[in-house]
């Protein structure tokens, strides 16, 4: 296909691809379609025409790709309307997802704000408690607590709430807000709570809780910080500690969200509510960029009361019908399948598909939760030569920092099962 090569030059000299320099150095592949779990290559890689996506799209599509049910959600919606604004109008496809959001999310979620990215959900999650505070005359509550090696997006306010010992501070200082930051976490789903590591907790909570409006973390795992698996026992501790010194707290459920660790969300694990939650990514199953943040009653309230009395934010395109449309078909299906039972059925083959990847040097640590498959090495990887590896075993991957891992969309069957674990042992070898 002699368009192939052309395109991939207008690529390089003109498309921006994420956290990469421009003029592009390594050439993206370039997808011709999707379904299933494959990606259709224009152009065949190692051999192969077809990949099995291990991350998901960036662990949003869960379903797979050309899902009949999905496809059909959105044809119907386009159908109807594509969009239409939100200042004034509203629609079925908005109402039924933040219904259907309410009820599935921890019970004192109420209201749900429709943004158009997981950033800005995060955005509006940070304004949402700075303007509590404010609304209630406690103006000095304007910093964020959080702790290590978390990951929140990619705009300046979830920027500075990200692990701080990644470039992005290095490279804002000066620019990003100064927030107050715990040590990492100690790490292990089953562990129980370090005491000392609570104490700490404890103790920066306190100091701080008169200029600080919210704790924001991911619960149980930290993503795109490392995929570093936590006990859900910090979550009880900070919800406890944010209630006794009047801090609210913001769980960032964007990766974690829709039954990806094992639980709905990730705060099921330990059974605590936050006060503003965020969901994205695998929202949508995929298809469109949508997330959200929910808040309590109480928060709601609060900015109701102030001089100020409403939330001022409005992106345009807030609660696109197509995306909304999707969204509520995606969640529909997740619920409406045993999708525990998948879940769990996809962490057992990660178990015993990598549990290989412990004997090959360099690698340090392998570790499964949910869906979440990690092989962690000793060492920075070779992202290209562990993609090239994958990729010969007919398998997509984007490894990072010291990690090789998958995401798998749920649908995944035993035999892409294995395969894709193959891939991630010879990506460890090569990386
Ligand atoms: C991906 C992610 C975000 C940012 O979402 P975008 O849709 O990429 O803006 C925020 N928080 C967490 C935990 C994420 O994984």
């Amino acid at each position: 296909m002699p368009d192939t090569l052309l395109l991939q030059d207008l690529d390089r000299a003109h498309v921006w691809h994420p956290y990469a320099a421009m003029p592009g150095r390594d050439a993206p592949l370039l997808v011709e379609s999707a379904s299933g779990v494959r990606l259709r290559l224009a152009r065949p890689v190692e051999g192969h025409d077809e990949l099995i996506d291990a991350m998901s799209s960036w662990w949003a599509a869960i379903h797979g790709y050309g899902h009949a049910v999905l496809d059909a959600a959105v044809r119907d919606q386009v159908g109807r309307m594509s969009h239409v604004m939100f200042g004034g109008l509203t629609h079925e496809p908005a109402i039924r997802l933040a219904t259907r959001l309410v009820e599935i999310t921890p019970e004192p979620l109420e209201h749900v704000f429709l943004t158009d990215s997981g950033s800005v959900s995060v955005e509006v999650a940070i304004k949402m408690c700075l303007q509590y505070w404010r609304s209630r005359g406690r103006t000095g509550k304007t910093r964020l607590l959080t702790w290590r090696g978390g990951y929140h997006g990619d705009t300046f306010q979830p920027m500075s709430v990200c692990d701080p010992d990644g470039g992005m501070h290095a490279l804002w200082a000066g620019v990003l807000p100064r927030q107050v930051f715990a040590d990492a976490p100690p790490t292990g789903f089953a562990a129980d709570p370090d005491p000392a590591y609570c104490a700490h907790l404890a103790d920066l909570v306190e100091r701080h809780a008169h200029e600080v409006a919210a704790v924001i973390v991911e619960p149980v795992v930290q993503n795109a910080g490392g995929m570093r698996f936590l006990s859900p026992g910090y979550l009880r501790v900070l919800r406890e500690l944010c209630d006794r010194h009047e801090v609210l707290l913001v769980f960032d459920e964007i990766a974690t969200g829709f039954g990806r660790t094992g639980a709905l969300f990730a705060a099921g694990h330990a059974g605590v509510a936050p006060d503003v939650m965020c969901v994205g990514k695998a929202m949508t199953g995929g298809y469109l960029s949508m997330a959200a943040a929910l808040c309590t009653g109480e928060v709601a309230r609060g900015i109701g009361r102030g001089d100020f009395p409403v939330l001022a934010h409005g992106p345009t395109y807030m609660g696109n019908p197509l995306a909304a449309a999707v969204a509520g078909a995606s969640i529909d299906l997740l619920l409406g399948q045993p999708w525990e039972a998948e879940v769990a059925r996809v962490g057992t083959g990660l178990r015993t598909g990598l549990a290989p990847a412990r004997e090959v040097p360099g690698v340090r640590d392998v570790r499964v939760l949910g869906a979440i498959g990690v092989v962690q090495l000793d060492h920075p990887v070779d992202g290209p030569a562990a993609a090239r590896a994958a990729a010969r075993h007919g398998v997509w991957i984007r490894p990072f920092r010291d990690l090789v891992y998958t995401m798998p969309p749920y649908v995944i069957g035993d035999d892409d099962l294995s395969t894709v674990c193959a891939a991630l042992v010879a990506a460890a070898e090569a990386g």
